[in-house]
């Protein structure tokens, strides 16, 4: 009979209806955990971090780049350069 390493709850499973790397949880704390080797069986409580804030939004707001270039024709210029 396996415990949860958690716990230390009795895991209601067989040892040997298990893989190695299966994912089982455990009903009394709900951790999970990951079968790490069957033989001799050993359970490895994962993470079970649901507050993973990893999506920190990185809003760097760019200056407003409001320099428009009016390129304005600099019209009659050409004044006066009559022969
Ligand atoms: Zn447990």
């Amino acid at each position: 009979m396996a415990t949860c390493p958690s716990c230390d709850a009795d895991l209601d499973f067989d040892e040997f209806e298990v893989d190695e790397d299966e994912i089982i949880s455990c009903g009394e704390c709900n951790a999970s955990l990951r079968v790490a080797s069957t033989s001799p069986l050993e359970l490895e409580v994962l993470d079970d971090d649901e507050d993973d804030d990893d999506d920190e939004e990185d809003e760097e707001e760019e200056e407003e780049d409001d320099d428009e270039d009016e390129d304005e024709e600099d019209a009659d210029d050409e004044e006066g350069l009559d022969e």
